[in-house]
C-alpha cells in the first residue's frame, strides 16, 4: 500500500500515521521529521529552520531529494505511509514522474477533514506538550495560509485520479483511526 495523508496541521496526521504504520507494517514517511532531523549546525540545516520555523514550505526540488533517497532504502519496497509530503502540485507531479517509472502508483489518499478553529487550540496544546518551535499563534496562521494556498490544490490533483478518501479528523484518536480503517476497506 503506498498512502498519503493530507490535513492541515493540528488534523492529527502524525498520531494517525504513526498508528497504521504500525498496523500495516510499513514505513512512516514524515516530510516534516526529515527536514526538523537536518537542523544542525551546517548552511543547509540554517536554511531549513529558517523554513519551518517562518512556517513557510522548504523548496520542492530540496524536498524531493529527501524523499526519493528515503524512497529507495529497501524497506520501501513494499509500500509506505506520507505524512506531509506532497504539499505541493508540483511535488505532486514529481511523485506521480518517479512512481511511474517504476510502474508504481499510489492506492489512496486520505483527506483529514476539520473545522480551522479546532485545529488552532490542537496547535496551541501541542505547543506546549512538545515545544515544537512553529506551533506560536503567528507561525499557525501562516502555516493555514500555506495550506489552504499551495496543499489544498494537491487534493484536487488527486481528486480528478479518484483516490481520495474523506475522513472526519474532529473525533477522538481511536474515532479517527477506525474511520481511517474503514475507509480504506
Ligand atoms: P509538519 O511536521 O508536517 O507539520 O512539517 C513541519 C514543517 O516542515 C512545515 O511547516 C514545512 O516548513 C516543512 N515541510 C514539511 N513537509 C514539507 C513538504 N512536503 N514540502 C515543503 N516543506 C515541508
Amino acid at each position: 500500500m503506498r498512502i498519503v495523508f493530507i490535513g492541515p496541521p493540528g488534523a492529527g496526521k502524525g498520531t494517525q500515521c504513526r498508528r497504521l504504520s504500525r498496523e500495516l507494517a510499513i514505513p512512516h514517511i514524515s516530510s516534516g521529521e526529515m527536514l526538523r532531523a537536518c537542523r544542525t549546525d551546517s548552511p543547509l540545516g540554517e536554511l531549513i529552520a529558517g523554513y519551518i520555523d517562518g512556517g513557510n514550505l522548504a523548496p520542492d526540488d530540496l524536498m524531493m531529494q529527501f524523499i526519493i533517497d528515503r524512497l529507495r532504502q529497501p524497506d520501501c519496497e513494499n509500500g509506505y505511509l506520507f505524512d506531509g509530503f506532497p504539499r505541493t502540485v508540483n511535488q505532486a507531479e514529481m511523485l506521480t514522474g518517479f512512481l511511474a517509472e517504476r510502474d508504481q502508483r499510489l492506492d489512496a489518499v486520505i483527506n483529514l477533514i476539520i473545522q480551522e478553529d479546532a485545529l488552532v487550540q490542537r496547535l496551541l496544546a501541542r505547543a506546549e506538550s512538545e515545544g515544537r518551535a512553529d506551533d506560536t499563534p503567528e507561525t499557525i496562521q501562516t502555516r493555514l495560509k500555506v495550506f489552504r494556498n499551495r496543499t489544498e490544490p494537491v487534493l484536487e490533483f488527486y481528486r480528478r485520479r479518484g483516490i481520495v478518501v474523506d475522513v472526519d479528523a474532529a473525533g477522538t484518536p481511536d474515532e479517527v483511526f477506525t474511520a481511517i480503517r474503514d475507509a480504506l476497506r
